[in-house]
């Protein structure tokens, strides 16, 4: 169980987040909704240890991991999905996703078995393997991105804008594929989303984050017939 506990962030003397709280609960998945600049991407990098919160912590199975560096929170299992994707363009799709698994010692079987559960699960990264990252198409580096993450066995999924500049029919897939993960490896998922209503849809709740504060939560059902949210997020 992740907790975030009324955390500050600061970028300089610019103050990004203001007492943040959030939980993430066993095999759940959270949606995080706001507009541009809200602090959604601040926020999923100070879970990661990249910005340090100025006041209040952050707690993964009751152990601190706010005063950890990044590398020693993604030894916990906690695995970052960047908007933007950035996939390694030079390599092949296979060399990849091998790269997610350059922190673990796995034997040949375990990477194997690692990239068929990636292919499973998209299965056009397979037709691919050989292929350079910098040439597919962003749907499929974004395949990539998330496959990349599922390499080293993650025990907690967090996904900063999924849904940026894909097709709407690409966006379907890519959600299918997030609850698809969560369902069948019960790995909790945070997902940052501007699109809000379809990370509503797929979430069993929500967070709202305005100008770097928590407005508002609840389980995203209730939200997405809430007025204000549908005034605010849904285009009325
Ligand atoms: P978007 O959806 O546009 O990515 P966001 O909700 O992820 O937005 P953040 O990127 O977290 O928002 O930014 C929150 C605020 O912090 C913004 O006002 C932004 O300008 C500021 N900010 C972000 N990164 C930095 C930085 N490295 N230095 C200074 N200010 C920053």
């Amino acid at each position: 169980m992740l907790k975030v506990n009324g955390i500050n962030v600061f970028y300089g003397n610019v103050q990004a987040l203001f007492d943040v709280s959030i939980e993430v609960g066993d095999n759940e998945i959270v949606s995080i909704i706001g507009a541009n600049g809200a602090g959604k991407t601040t926020l999923m990098k100070t879970i990661m240890g990249i910005n340090r919160p100025a006041k209040g912590d952050i707690t993964y199975n009751g152990e601190i991991i706010s005063n950890l560096k990044a590398h020693l929170v993604v030894g916990r299992g906690i695995v970052y999905i960047p908007e933007g994707r950035e996939v390694f363009p030079q390599m092949s799709v296979l060399e990849n996703l091998e790269m997610g698994a350059f922190c673990k010692k796995y034997s040949k079987a375990e990477l194997d078995r690692h990239v068929e559960e990636v292919y499973e699960l998209f299965p056009r990264l397979k037709e691919r393997a050989k292929q350079l990252a910098g040439t597919l198409s962003g749907g499929e580096q974004q395949m990539l991105a998330i496959g990349r993450g599922m390499m080293s066995d993650p025990r907690l999924l967090m996904f900063d804008e999924p849904s940026l500049g894909l097709a709407p029919v690409i966006v379907d897939e890519m959600f299918d594929a997030i609850v698809k993960i969560n369902r069948t490896r019960k790995t909790p998922v945070v997902i940052v989303e501007q699109n809000a209503f379809m990370a509503m849809s797929i979430s069993d709740r929500t967070y709202v984050l305005e100008v770097g504060h928590i407005v508002g939560s609840g389980p995203s059902q209730e939200l997405l017939n809430s007025p204000d949210i549908k005034k605010a997020y849904l285009g009325g």
